[in-house]
């Protein structure tokens, strides 16, 4: 499959957007080959020379770039000029700057990477919201903070949904669809012959329409990357030990 992208987002000439593949770069199996993240076990020189590569792809200074050390947690994080987000990435699952020439990176290899901008107030942020960060709503957090420091408005917010493991393959125990409904989401969990499926994305999407986001705002791309294991990392269609693919999205300068 194709590298994916948004349709929604590269209608704006003020920032650039990515979702990478594992294609590309030169980390060896089980990382093969273009890992991003450090702290999956790949060698760290190969994962400078992929994160080199993207930046010089993209056209942004790697020592700018702010990524995350993701904890599946619902703690948002705004960036200015002053973090040293590349050599010492913050602790947080949400990333928000209205500064130019920072670009913001969302790591994952099955939870969903969430991109989200605000073209009338120049805003950007990206999320990483797999089964708890969903529940403990990571995106309607960052969303909040969006409002709450930058003036964003609700209906301005555009929101996409990259590639994530889907309820074709993310099986869960009775135990976890239990917990799921019992937290209010029984809708995101699917039975087929007496099995458990999650589809985290319809709680992100529930939670983004009831925060009032615009329908045509939001776009998933509805890609599994355990289907397309071929072009994604997936934790689970790779027996855990893999790499990352990147969601980043930078506002340039005006
Ligand atoms: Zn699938």
């Amino acid at each position: 499959m194709q590298k994916p992208s948004s349709r929604l987002l590269q209608h704006f000439p003020q920032i650039i957007h990515t979702f990478t593949t594992r294609h590309g770069g030169v980390s060896k199996p089980p990382y093969s080959s273009n890992n991003l993240a450090f702290h999956v076990g790949d060698k760290p020189e190969d994962v400078i020379n992929n994160q080199r590569s993207l930046a010089r792809s993209l056209g942004y200074e790697l020592k700018k770039l702010v990524h995350m050390r993701q904890i599946h947690s619902d703690k948002v994080l705004i960036v200015d000029t002053t973090l040293h987000g590349f050599e010492h990435p913050p602790e947080c699952d949400a990333l928000i700057t209205n500064e130019p020439d920072i670009p913001l990176m969302v790591m994952t290899a099955d939870c969903t990477p969430v991109l989200l901008f605000d073209p009338v107030e120049n805003v950007i942020a990206v999320a990483h919201a797999g089964r708890a960060g969903a529940i403990k709503a990571i995106v309607p957090k960052t969303i909040r903070k969006m409002q709450q420091h930058f003036g964003c408005k609700r209906e301005d917010i555009r929101v996409v949904l990259g590639p994530s493991i889907q309820n074709c393959c993310y099986e869960v125990g009775e135990k976890i669809a239990k917990e799921v409904t019992e937290e209010g989401f029984g809708f995101a969990v699917v039975e087929r012959q007496g099995r458990y499926y999650l589809e985290v994305n319809a709680i992100i999407h529930r939670q983004l329409q009831d925060l009032g986001i615009r329908h045509e705002n939001i776009e998933d791309l509805s890609i599994c990357n355990a289907c397309e294991n071929d072009t994604f990392f997936s934790y689970r269609a790779d027996n855990q030990k893999t790499g990352r693919i990147a969601g980043v999205l930078m506002l340039k300068q005006p």
